[in-house]
């Protein structure tokens, strides 16, 4: 089941607002914690969602109640799929991601936004996206993506020195800030991305204007 159903699916059935958090973890497969304003997060890994409704089901029970009935689902799911929750964690981590660049090393800009901003995000990798070879009259630019399963991709481009890190800073707080303040659904069918919260949480990046201003100049000279 898709990560965005199954955590649906707990939130029909559960009396709380909740927040889902998918994790790629070995030992700890699930946990919840309290937040403020009565919303409780569940830390959960992604090899629940192979479960479907049944678990899902057990799980929003578990998560409301703690009950016995629950617990005792799924830890028999846990056991009858040890081989594939060991196989997740395990590709997770071993996939390659490269963040060190020539120039900037994305791990440990991250770790610095991380821990400047506070940010409260799930276990996150980072890499440099491919460079494609064809070269396309580009109408914009994307300098970075985030992806369901936690990992932010940064244009090559930016690897760089005449960019400087706070840019590069910029755009992976950017990237983070859309596992911090999720898309929604906005008028009609329309999903919102970038959602006025996002935004107000953009306009905190510590040296924002500087950045804005160098990926404006910055624009211009790829565009050209
Ligand atoms: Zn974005």
């Amino acid at each position: 089941m898709p990560e965005v159903q199954f955590a649906s699916r707990l939130q029909e059935q559960v009396t709380f607002p909740l927040r889902v958090r998918f994790t790629w973890n070995r030992s700890t497969m699930l946990s919840v914690r309290k937040l403020a304003g009565g919303v409780r997060e569940l830390r959960i890994q992604h090899g629940f969602r192979a479960g479907g409704d049944v678990l899902a089901r057990a799980v929003a029970s578990y998560v409301q109640n703690q009950d016995e009935k629950s617990s005792r689902t799924i830890d028999g799911f846990l056991r009858e799929n040890q081989e594939m929750f060991r196989r997740l964690a395990g590709e997770a981590a071993t996939r390659p991601v490269e963040g060190k660049g020539r120039h900037h090393d994305l791990c440990a800009l991250l770790e610095r936004v991380v821990q400047m901003h506070r940010l409260d995000v799930p276990d996150v990798r980072i890499g440099w996206g491919i460079r494609r070879s064809t070269r396309r009259a580009r109408r914009s630019i994307r300098f970075g993506s985030f992806s369901p399963d936690n990992t932010v991709k940064i244009h090559p481009d930016l690897d760089h020195p005449r960019v400087p890190s706070y840019f590069v800073e910029y755009v992976i707080y950017h990237e983070l800030l859309h596992a911090v303040a999720p898309a929604r659904q906005g008028p009609g069918l329309r999903r919102q991305v970038h959602t006025a919260r996002f935004n107000r949480l953009e306009r905190k990046f510590y040296c924002y204007e500087k950045a804005r201003a160098f990926e404006e100049q910055f624009i211009k000279t790829m565009l050209g």
